[in-house]
C-alpha cells in the first residue's frame, strides 16, 4: 500500500509572528506545483504564531501543527490550550509526547494517551512521538521502551481512519545532535511500530498509518531515509528552521 509522505517542521521555541509569515510565505513559493496527493507538508511553530501561520498558509498545501495540547476541553488550566482552541487557530496537527516535553516537562504515556484521545475527539490529528534514549538503545531495550510507549500511547484510542493518526519515531540520541539513525535502524524500529499498531488498533490501522521518523533529519539524508518501506516520513527540527533546507526535505520525500 502506498502512502502519501507526510514532512512536519518543529520549530520548537523559534520564531516570532513576523519570522512565521515570512517563513509561510517563501514555503509557499517553494512548493507551488506540488500537491496533496504527491506530499504532505506541516509547520508547527510556536502556540502565539499558529493563527499568522494558518493566515499566511491559506491556500496552500501546507498545514499548521501545534506543538503540544491539554486535553480538557475547557476549565481553570492556566497556561494550557484545548484542541478546541487548536482548531480555531487553523491547526490540523498537534505534535504530543515529544521527548523534549517527557525530559522536562515530565510529559507521561498516560498523559499522552489522554491528549491523543482529546484530539482525535475534536477532528485534529495527533503526532504521537515516541522513541528510546542512548541509555535504553546501549542496554539493549529500544523494543521493549518503545513498544511500552506506542502500546500505552494509543490505548483504547478510538480511530479507524488511518489519516488521522500519525506516529513519529525520534530516538532521542539523535534529536537535536546530528547524529542520525541509520535508515535500517529507522526501518527496523518503524516495522516493529507499525506491527505493534495492528495489534492495538487494527491491521487497516497499520497499513495506513503514517510512521514518521525524526532526528537530525537534513536535505543530505531524507532521500535515502525514505527508501525505507516503513518510514512515511519526516518530523524535522533544526532543519525546518530555514525555508530553503526545509523545501529540500520536502522534495526529496517525495522520491520514493
Ligand atoms: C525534533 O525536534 O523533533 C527533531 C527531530 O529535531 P532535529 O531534527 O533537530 O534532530
Amino acid at each position: 500500500m502506498s502512502r502519501t509522505p507526510l514532512i512536519v517542521g518543529n520549530w520548537k521555541m523559534f520564531k516570532t509572528i513576523a519570522e512565521t509569515t515570512d517563513f509561510c510565505r517563501g514555503l509557499k513559493e517553494e512548493t507551488t506545483g506540488l500537491d496533496e496527493k504527491q506530499v504532505g507538508v506541516a509547520v508547527a511553530p510556536p502556540f502565539t504564531a499558529l493563527s499568522a501561520a494558518a493566515q499566511a498558509l491559506r491556500g496552500s498545501l501546507i498545514s499548521v501543527a501545534a506543538q503540544d495540547v491539554f486535553w480538557a476541553e475547557t476549565g481553570a488550566y492556566t497556561g494550557e490550550v484545548s484542541p478546541k482552541m487548536l482548531a480555531d487557530a487553523g491547526c490540523r496537527f498537534a505534535i504530543i509526547g515529544h521527548s523534549e516535553r517527557r525530559q522536562y516537562f515530565h510529559e507521561t504515556d498516560d498523559s499522552v494517551n489522554k491528549k491523543a484521545a482529546a484530539l482525535i475527539k475534536e477532528g485534529l490529528i495527533p503526532i504521537l512521538c515516541l522513541g528510546e534514549t542512548l541509555a535504553d538503545r546501549q542496554g539493549g531495550s529500544t523494543f521493549a521502551v518503545v513498544e511500552r510507549e506506542t502500546r500505552e500511547g494509543l490505548k483504547g484510542l478510538s480511530v479507524r481512519d488511518p489519516g488521522k493518526l500519525v506516529v513519529a519515531y525520534e530516538p532521542v540520541w539523535a534529536i537535536g545532535t546530528g547524529q542520525t539513525a541509520t535508515p535500517n535502524q529507522a526501518q527496523e524500529v518503524q516495522a516493529f511500530i507499525r506491527k505493534l499498531v495492528a495489534e492495538i488498533l487494527s491491521p487497516p490501522m497499520a497499513q495506513g498509518v503514517r510512521i514518521l521518523y525524526g532526528g537530525s533529519v537534513k536535505p543530505e539524508n531524507i532521500v535515502e531515509l525514505m527508501t525505507m518501506n516503513d518510514v512515511d516520513g519526516a518530523l524535522v527540527g533544526g532543519a525546518s528552521l530555514d525555508v530553503k533546507s526545509f523545501s529540500r526535505i520536502v522534495s526529496g520525500s517525495i522520491s520514493r
